[in-house]
């Protein structure tokens, strides 16, 4: 039996990981099928303090990983489908690891990225739609692409696309965008990108080599149209990565996990969660690793027995 597992490896995780194996608490780190989070499917992150010239989404994970290891963490590869906390050990069921006992459990499970739910998206993910900039620009050089959405991550992708692309449309239902100010400036003052603003859309059209179009209503004229893209990038924002827990642990209406304020704790005693599965304000790594940072600390005090908050507090 283990004294601590860790869900997860972004920056929430892998920073739990780094603090628990420092204090000799031998963390099990258990990761997905997407090991290091959504900071690898970035590629330059301008923010993360103590990197004057940025550094590479992929390599900081790297680089987190390798110094969790260096305090003795130890990795392994699964994905878990229940748990169980109505005794102690907590109960863990892993699939390709089996069962697996825990005295604490830290979930970093983070976010997912969302979909539009419209007729023709799903069936062309990976001919034509994708929620991965970084992962799929590359596929369409001098090409003509639209990006669903008004947030930071749009704006972002948004720019990174004309990199490859010849032109990016971005298309998002209100005429205000939810980008920060800075992203919003960036866009506009970029020549490859174009507007479509107050539109939603309506259906992925797609032929036999793939996506071709994206259909869209005008939200203030009513009218529909079709505007021809060889690619649509969805940029909606993400949902938490909490389903497996299936109940078992109190989150709010839309999934996150709920935190007694200014901890890492849960409702149940010695399950504690940081990232983004517990985030849907701030959701930055550096906030993440932050409270990875804090869930260790919280952890290492539940296991030596000094639980700081009364568990009564209901969630
Ligand atoms: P977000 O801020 O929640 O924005 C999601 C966007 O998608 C909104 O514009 C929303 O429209 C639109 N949308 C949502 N559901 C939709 C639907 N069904 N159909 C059409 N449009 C839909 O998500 P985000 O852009 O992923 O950003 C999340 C967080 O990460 C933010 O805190 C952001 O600041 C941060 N972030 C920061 C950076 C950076 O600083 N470099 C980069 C990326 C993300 P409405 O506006 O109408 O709701």
């Amino acid at each position: 039996m283990g004294k601590v597992v860790i869900l997860g490896t972004g920056p929430a995780g892998l920073t739990a990981a780094i603090y628990l194996a420092r204090a000799n608490m031998k963390p099990i780190v258990i990761e997905g099928d997407q090991p290091g989070g959504q900071l690898t499917l970035t590629t330059e992150v301008e923010n993360f303090p103590g990197f004057i010239d940025g550094v590479m989404g992929p390599e900081l994970m790297d680089n987190m990983r390798k110094q969790a290891e260096r305090f003795g963490a130890e990795f392994k590869r699964g994905w878990v489908t229940d748990v169980d906390f109505s005794a102690k050990p907590y109960r863990l069921q892993v699939n390709g690891l089996g069962e697996i006992e825990t005295e604490s459990l830290i979930l970093s499970t983070g976010a997912s990225a969302k979909l539009l739910n419209i007729p023709g998206e799903k069936e062309n993910i990976g001919r034509g739609v994708s929620t991965c900039a970084t992962c799929d620009g590359f596929f369409f050089r001098g090409k003509k692409v639209i990006i669903v959405g008004g947030g930071d991550s749009a704006m972002e992708e948004a720019n990174f696309l004309t990199k490859f692309a010849s032109e990016v449309i971005i298309v998002h239902r209100r005429n205000e965008l939810r980008a920060s100010k800075i992203m919003q400036d960036r866009s506009r003052g970029n020549e490859k990108i174009s507007w479509e603003l107050n539109k939603s859309p309506l259906e992925v059209i797609a032929g036999e080599n793939g996506v071709t179009g994206l259909k869209v209503k005008d939200n203030e004229t009513k009218e529909e149209k079709v505007i021809q893209t060889d690619g649509i990038f969805v940029a909606i924002g993400h949902t938490p990565n909490t389903s497996f827990l299936n109940g078992h642990i109190n989150t709010d209406e839309t999934g996150y996990i709920n935190v007694i304020p200014g901890t890492t704790e849960t409702n149940v005693p010695g399950v504690f969660a940081c990232g983004d599965v517990q985030d849907k304000k701030y959701r930055q790594a550096i906030t993440a690793a932050g409270t990875g940072c804090m869930a260790a600390l919280d952890a290492e005090r539940y296991l030596e027995g000094n639980t700081v908050h009364d568990w009564s507090k209901s969630l």
